[in-house]
């Protein structure tokens, strides 16, 4: 039997490189979706703990995107893109989820008609007839006018095809995000790492997302230097002032906010009033303030990540970038080994 092996965050290393970068200013990490330039190549999940108008709004004012989602009625996401449109006015650009089934032309047509700019077809396994059909349908009635994200997938062949029907992006992994079940309930999936290696070898025109299972800068050097064009983060990002959702105090007096998968038990009981074979878990996460700070955090991470391989903007990452790949041993020792990450003796 043959089978391929597959690597992921943890497993490899960019090996240092010579730099001449003596600050952080002379990065450039923009990336682009189509025409359009994002001075962050950070896009927020569309999950009903993540992305709505605030978070649109602060994403979009950061230099990434957000992908509202699509767990309501189409009046209500209407309403978080026109909310978003409105306050962002031209400088911002706004993307927004559609599913496959029932009404998702219908959709899509009423977030094109308050200025929406990006539409994401937001499937669990993007590589499937159905996301042939509804890229089909939105390529017949709207040809090249529509920027579309469709997804997911983990192989090349996966994005080769999605892309030939018609996306434009692609989100890349199956089962690595942090509140996802699907490989532990399907048995199908790949990791990460080895998923952005993969579909990096396309030679279609599609810019590549490397979609959950990143938990801090260096993961998104690490996707972006093996050929992602941006990342999407759920766990990051949530836990915010801008994601949707209140702050719990615990009897501990720790604050926290829920974050759950969209295919969780809970998550499909609020918005199909019914839940079967979840693929996901709803868990609270600790209260961060505001996301523009946990942005401006990743933004230092990421160029101080592309100052070490020497590299003034992701195309010379991507030149340059060289890979190790470390034991367990080494996986251990690259974390902080004398103090645990909030401060406290491990
Ligand atoms: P995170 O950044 O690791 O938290 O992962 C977020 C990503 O997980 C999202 O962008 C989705 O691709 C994926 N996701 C969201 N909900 C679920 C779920 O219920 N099951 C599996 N994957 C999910």
């Amino acid at each position: 039997m043959k089978f391929k092996e597959a690597v992921t965050y943890d497993d490899m290393l960019l090996v240092p490189q010579y730099s001449d970068i003596t600050s952080r200013s002379q990065v450039d990490i923009t990336s682009c979706l189509g025409h359009r330039e994002f001075p962050l190549p950070i896009i927020a999940s569309p999950m009903d703990t993540v992305s709505e108008t605030e978070m649109a709004v602060a994403m979009s004012r950061a230099g990434g995107l957000a992908v509202l989602h699509r767990y309501n009625s189409i009046t209500q996401q209407q309403k978080m893109a026109s909310g978003a449109i409105n306050t962002l006015d031209w400088s911002g650009q706004v993307a927004a989820a559609i599913g496959v089934t029932g009404d998702y032309l219908e959709r899509a047509e009423a977030l094109l008609a308050v200025g929406t700019d990006i539409l994401c077809i937001d499937v669990a396994h993007g590589h499937h007839a159905l996301v042939k059909k509804a890229l089909h349908e939105l390529r017949k009635e709207y040809g090249g006018d529509v920027y579309i994200i469709a997804g997911n997938v983990c192989t090349l062949d996966g994005i080769n095809d999605v892309a030939d029907w018609g996306a434009n992006a692609v989100r890349c992994n199956i089962g690595g995000g942090s509140i996802c079940s699907t490989r532990l309930v399907t048995g199908h999936g790949l990791p990460g790492l080895q998923t952005i290696f993969d579909c990096a070898r396309t030679d279609r025109e599609v810019a590549i997302i490397a979609d959950g299972g990143i938990r801090n800068s260096g993961d998104v050097v690490k996707a972006l230097a093996a050929g992602a064009d941006f990342v999407m983060c759920g766990s990051l990002l949530a836990g915010t002032s801008e994601s949707p959702g209140n702050v719990i105090t615990l009897p501990t007096n720790a604050r926290v906010k829920e974050y759950r998968g969209m295919a969780s038990k809970d998550a499909q009981l609020s918005w199909r009033k019914k839940s079967s074979t979840p693929e996901g878990v709803a868990s609270h996460i600790p209260y961060k303030g505001s996301v523009t700070h946990v942005l401006q955090g990743l933004e230092g991470g990421i160029k101080s990540g592309l100052s070490y391989s020497g590299a003034r903007n992701l195309t010379e990452l991507r030149h340059k970038v060289e890979w190790a790949r470390q034991t367990s041993a080494g996986t251990h020792e690259s974390n902080t080994h004398i103090f645990s990450q909030d401060g406290r003796q491990k």
